[in-house]
């Protein structure tokens, strides 16, 4: 852009500051985009994460330099609050100047906010591959050092959920739910969670992931049911959504596929735990359903990705304002996770024990965590008005068989053999086992469930890379909780292996981590709290 002689440039840069005002100047034109002098083009749209702008203005104006505004106030009330006239009088010319790629990345780095467009442009380009790994691993890392504002972590999260296909469940009846869980050691809750919600009549739509360091996955536990297909095709996941109330599948190619790549890059490079980057891998992934309204699980404690209540705490906050900003209904409940999630640890026995839950039985814990998550998604799929009434319609769905056939249903359409709700033996858990037994007598005060999680994986239940297969049959069953009384010899534990020999290889790390004391431990209620948007 050339500006008059009569006129004088003054560049406004992207942070917010006025930089220099200079008479007879020419502003940059390569990267800028000329607008037209008028109020509309000059008002605060241009300037809410401060771009680098360059205005030219009649030089008989008094333009003082290095006059600080915030970026939020806008080019309309910085110009104001230098005295000069705004509109086509005192304005005559205004260019936006895009910052780079690698711009970008040194601002995240220097601490300072990307506008919604530069996030977007990051994520396409590195989604059609004209952004570079190393570039992303780049801003990566700034952000874990840097952090992102809600604002940034919404326009990550929308990138990143457009960077592929978002299922259309506008055929489906009634308010979608979902549920997330952050992950944990023991934790099936979504088994028996998703049959038993749509056995409520609230359409529940659940794309789960694999097993995750000493974490299980969902989609490995489903996959020991003989036949069941987790990788179906989305008109086929709508189909069955619509006709059977929920269907559990795993990340297709084109859901969300910017994260996969950001994930893989993030696995690599130290940057997983950062909590924006966890929000808008999480949420672009379930916004990607076709959900109206989540429920999310974060766990706490030794055997969660969160180990202590502050970092939870932040991390569902986040998510609840991140998510209600995109538009959808969201609840966080904060829950404990020092403690393996029922007995069973591995893939083939969770999925039992998920299933008894539908029959009436399981341990109280993974009772209690299905119920109160079931009622957040009956309140907010408004089958109820309170979690109460939601309890009572949760039991009662057990106690009639509707949620396990309800389950059987869904195996069916999934390829998988429905008669294992009704024949638990079918499916497989290996037929050695080796038991840990208890060294003292007294109560069990703390089991590591991280050690329990990488014990099962160590045994095949998990992987330790992305393209290792897993083995359904073996696994840990626990046979004494926290608050337990124990006498010496009574088996603690019970490792499931195709030999006997095959458990040495955890036997010693599943015996550490069981704590032992002569007093038993204050309970610990499974629910630590519960965030809404009012309270986020
Ligand atoms: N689970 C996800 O899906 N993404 C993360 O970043 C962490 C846990």
């Amino acid at each position: 852009m050339t500006t008059h002689s009569h006129e004088q440039t003054v560049r406004i840069s992207c942070r917010g500051y006025l930089l220099k005002s200079k008479r007879n100047g020419s502003s940059r034109s390569a990267a800028s985009r000329d607008v037209a002098a008028s109020r509309d083009a000059n008002g605060a749209s241009f300037a809410p994460w401060g771009r680098s702008i360059a205005l030219s203005v009649p030089s008989r104006l008094d333009v003082r330099p290095r006059v600080k505004f915030g970026s939020h106030l806008g080019v309309e009330r910085a110009l104001r609050a230098q005295r000069l006239t705004f509109g086509r009088a005192a304005v005559l010319r205004c260019s936006v100047m895009e910052r780079t790629f690698v711009e970008c990345i040194a601002a995240k780095r220097d601490g300072l906010p990307l506008r919604e467009d530069e996030i977007r442009r990051m994520v396409t380009a590195f989604t059609d591959g004209s952004l570079a790994d190393y570039q992303m691993s780049a801003l990566l890392m700034a952000v874990f050092f840097r952090g992102l504002s809600d604002a940034e972590t919404v326009a990550l999260t929308e990138a990143m959920l457009h960077s592929g296909t978002v299922v259309d469940l506008q055929s489906v009846p009634g308010i979608k739910v979902d549920k997330h869980s952050t992950g944990g050691v023991g934790d099936k809750v979504s088994l028996c969670l998703a049959p038993l919600v749509a056995a409520c009549g609230v359409p529940v739509p659940m794309v789960s992931g694999r097993g995750l360091g000493h974490t299980g996955g969902t989609l490995d536990k489903l996959e020991a049911i003989s036949g069941f297909r987790t990788q179906l095709e989305i008109a086929e996941f709508t189909r069955i959504v619509r006709d059977v109330g929920t269907c559990m599948i795993g990340q297709t190619s084109d859901i969300a596929p910017a994260d996969k790549r950001m994930y893989a890059l993030r696995d690599v490079t130290a940057t997983v735990e950062s909590i924006p980057l966890i929000v808008a891998s999480i949420l672009s992934k379930k916004l990607a359903e076709g959900i109206d309204a989540l429920v999310l699980d974060v766990k706490v404690g030794s055997g969660a990705f969160m180990k202590d209540e502050p970092s939870a705490r932040e991390l569902a906050r986040k998510l609840v304002r991140v998510g209600t900003q995109a538009g959808k209904k969201v609840v966080a409940v904060l829950t404990q996770m020092d403690a393996p999630l029922g007995r069973a640890i591995g893939n083939a026995n969770e999925t039992r024990e998920a299933i008894e839950v539908l029959l009436g039985g399981g341990p109280a814990d993974l009772v209690e965590c299905t119920l109160v998550l079931g009622a957040e998604m009956l309140v907010l799929g408004e089958k109820a008005r309170d979690a109460a009434e939601a309890r009572r319609m949760l039991e009662r769905a057990i106690a009639s068989g509707a949620a396990a056939s309800l389950m059987e249903t869904m195996i069916e359409a999934q390829g998988g053999d429905p008669r294992v709700v009704r024949d638990l033996s079918r499916l497989r858990v290996a037929a050695e086992s080796v038991d840990v037994l208890a060294p003292r007598d007294g109560y069990v005060t703390a089991i590591d469930a991280r050690a329990m999680g990488l014990s099962a994986v160590v045994l095949g239940a998990g992987r330790t890379r992305a393209d290792q297969a897993v083995d359904h049959a073996v696994g840990i069953e626990v046979l004494a909780k926290p608050g337990d009384r124990v006498e010496p010899g009574r088996a603690v534990a019970r490792i499931q292996v195709h030999r006997a020999s095959d458990a040495a290889a955890v036997f010693d790390r599943v015996q550490y981590a069981f704590s032992f004391g002569d007093v038993a431990p204050a309970p610990r209620p499974l629910v630590i709290d519960r965030l809404t948007v009012e309270t986020a």
